[in-house]
């Protein structure tokens, strides 16, 4: 067990890394963070912080010294510069290693038994002009690294977009657009022993590829194909000897759950379980990584509602606290731009 009082390494500045440091303050430890130079809105939030670059191999180490655990809260983290701190971190870097590939991420979990949309990789011009013969149209072309929140991706609807796409040429993969009904998110905390407790799943509404809203009950649909997609989930962070909170992200179909991606962190989509779950999403990932035992994860609210603040200036953003069921949580990021994650608010109700 890494005792109360000790320090935990946060890789990675942005606001996951913030909810995280706040939930292990709680539980008495202290975090210190690392990431290159950025909006690192985390640091506010740290007892220490190092701004250095991810392949600096002597901030790195005298980081991880400093260190009694490691964990991650950005999945772009680059695996290489880890392996020398390989045995302080938690989850393994082999979660990483899978989930920053695309192409990686999607033959691991099919040969564990999970269904994603069909795709093919691409990396020529070629190659797309062949996918799309194979996959049709609509299609989405993802890059298989570094993508998020809807970047590094183009969605193409018909042979113009085809060739109106200036596609020089990148490691992607073309995937088939899939009719959904609804999308939803599992998203598990595992701990060293084995020993794993799902979030209720809720219902996930995105617009351009950015999470907008989670709410709960999630309904019927999604309620009828949440076991299938757990018992995935449970494979996944079983194969993995995964430690910490671990997400899945799901299409509900009339042909079952369709696998989206996985998130080898905390997600954006159980920024409810702060206020509507007995023990939260950050809580129960420090819980885990620091091998203690795991908290109660029973949703204790009748109804849910998180709704990110994109892209908008966060200084008005106290005005839905006229509602007393909102709770507003702000990242402290100074410069809004479309599509950037400014805070978000949760309304629960427990009528
Ligand atoms: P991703 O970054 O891959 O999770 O994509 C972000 C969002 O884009 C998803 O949550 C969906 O709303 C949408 N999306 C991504 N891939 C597909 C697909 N193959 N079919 C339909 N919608 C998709």
């Amino acid at each position: 067990m890494i005792a109360p009082g000790s320090t935990i390494g946060i890789l990675g500045g942005g606001q996951l890394g913030r909810m995280m440091a706040i939930a292990a303050a709680q539980l008495g430890y202290r975090c210190i963070g690392y990431a290159p130079q950025g909006d690192n809105v985390a640091e506010e939030v740290c007892a220490d912080f190092f701004t250095n670059k991810w392949n600096d191999a002597q901030a790195m180490a005298a980081f991880a010294q400093k260190c009694d655990v490691i964990t991650w809260e950005f999945e772009n983290v680059p695996v290489g510069p880890l392996e020398p701190i390989a045995g302080q971190l938690a989850p393994h870097p082999r979660a990483l290693e899978t989930a920053q590939d695309r192409l990686n991420e999607k033959r691991f979990v099919e040969q564990l038994g999970g269904r994603p949309a069909p795709y093919v990789p691409v990396a020529i011009r070629g190659d797309l002009t062949e996918a799309v013969e194979r996959i049709g149209l609509p299609g989405i072309l993802k890059t298989r690294r570094d993508g998020y929140d809807g970047k590094g991706q183009w969605r193409l609807r018909d042979r113009q977009d085809v060739e109106g796409l200036s596609f020089k040429g990148e490691d992607c993969i073309y995937e088939g657009f899939v009719e959904f009904d609804a999308e939803f998110s599992v998203i598990l905390v595992r701990t060293r022993e084995g020993d794993i407790r799902f979030w209720d799943s809720s219902r996930n509404v995105h617009s351009d590829g950015v999470l907008d809203t989670s709410s709960l009950p999630a309904g019927e649909l999604i309620g009828s194909q949440v076991e299938e997609a757990r018992a995935l989930a449970k494979k996944i962070a079983d194969a993995l000897g995964y430690v910490g909170v671990l997400t899945l992200e799901f299409f509900a179909t009339k042909q079952g759950p369709v696998f989206n991606e996985m998130a080898p962190r905390v997600h954006n989509s159980g920024h409810w379980t702060i206020e509507g779950a007995a023990t939260s999403q950050f809580e129960n990932h420090i819980r885990a990584i620091c091998g203690l035992p795991l908290g109660d994860t029973s949703t204790i609210a009748s109804t849910v509602e998180m709704t990110n603040i994109i892209g908008k200036d966060a200084k008005t953003a106290h005005g839905c606290l006229a509602d007393p069921a909102a709770h507003l949580h702000l990242y402290g990021k100074a410069k809004p731009r479309p599509g950037r994650k400014m805070g978000h608010v949760t309304r629960i109700s427990r009528g």
